[in-house]
């Protein structure tokens, strides 16, 4: 069975490869390793062989991870990338140093208000419902220059970019175009004049290659590090 390392390391080749096709530097993609769902050790594990930034999707079982972690906490960067109620704005604002899935500017105001004065800005990316599906989260692209707009002045936040889940497609041709999109709605907001945005958080598993080769800078991939979730998982709902 290959160890959490060697799947690692063939992320990392995959990440790099695309780099290459694509013509840009392979240090210009983040590796977010997602671990919701596995348990502390797997993420120790992780840890040791050299991965530090880790996403999850609930916030009570990140809270669980990080408590049983505490003793790495200043090596470890904590990503919240799933879907965010208010009523655990204070929490996410007191532990995560990351929150992908950004939503509306009401998260925003709380989180800015609630994130402790003796840590640093928290930083944030606006999800962006770039399929135009009904059931996802996320701001509509239509939506997302106004609420940039208001994020970038909360004080205790930094906007960083944006973060989208496009729907799954087959050829990477059809997987490029929502991450093209994606691409095309940071450009224009980086030309209205607010601060320069630098994130691009985008590509799993399942569609990495198309999300570099568009220019994502930070790719969220869970299986292929940590192998296959259990099929409750879909079931659960978020927060
Ligand atoms: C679970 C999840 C991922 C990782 O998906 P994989 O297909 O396992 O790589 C990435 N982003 C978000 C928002 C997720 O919920």
């Amino acid at each position: 069975m290959a160890t959490i390392a060697s799947k690692i390391q063939e992320v990392s080749r995959r990440i790099a490869r695309a780099c290459d096709a694509a013509g840009r530097p392979v240090a210009s993609v983040t590796l977010l390793a997602v671990s919701k769902t596995f348990g502390a050790d797997t993420v120790r594990e992780a840890l040791a062989a050299g991965q530090t930034r880790f996403g999850e999707n609930y916030v009570q079982e990140a809270l669980d991870k990080m408590a049983a972690l505490a003793d790495a906490r200043a090596r470890l960067e904590w990503h919240l990338i799933g879907p965010l109620q208010s009523n655990k704005t204070r929490v996410v604002a007191e532990s995560f140093d990351w929150v992908h899935s950004v939503d509306r500017l009401k998260i925003a105001q709380r989180l800015s208000e609630q994130r402790p004065a003796s840590l640093p800005p928290l930083q944030v990316c606006l999800q962006v419902n770039i399929s135009g599906e009904a059931s996802k989260s996320g701001l509509a692209p239509t939506e997302v220059e106004a609420v940039a707009r208001a994020v970038s002045a909360l004080p205790r936040l930094r906007l960083r970019g944006l973060m989208a889940i496009p729907e799954p497609a087959g050829d990477l041709v059809a997987q490029r175009r929502p991450h093209r999109e994606l691409r095309e709605l940071l450009e224009r907001l980086n030309k209205t004049g607010g601060p320069t945005l630098d994130t691009l958080s985008m590509g799993m598993t399942a569609d990495l290659e198309a999300a570099v080769l568009e220019g994502a800078t930070l790719v969220r991939v869970g299986t292929a590090i940590f192998g296959g979730r259990p099929p409750a998982e879909a079931a659960r709902s978020g927060g």
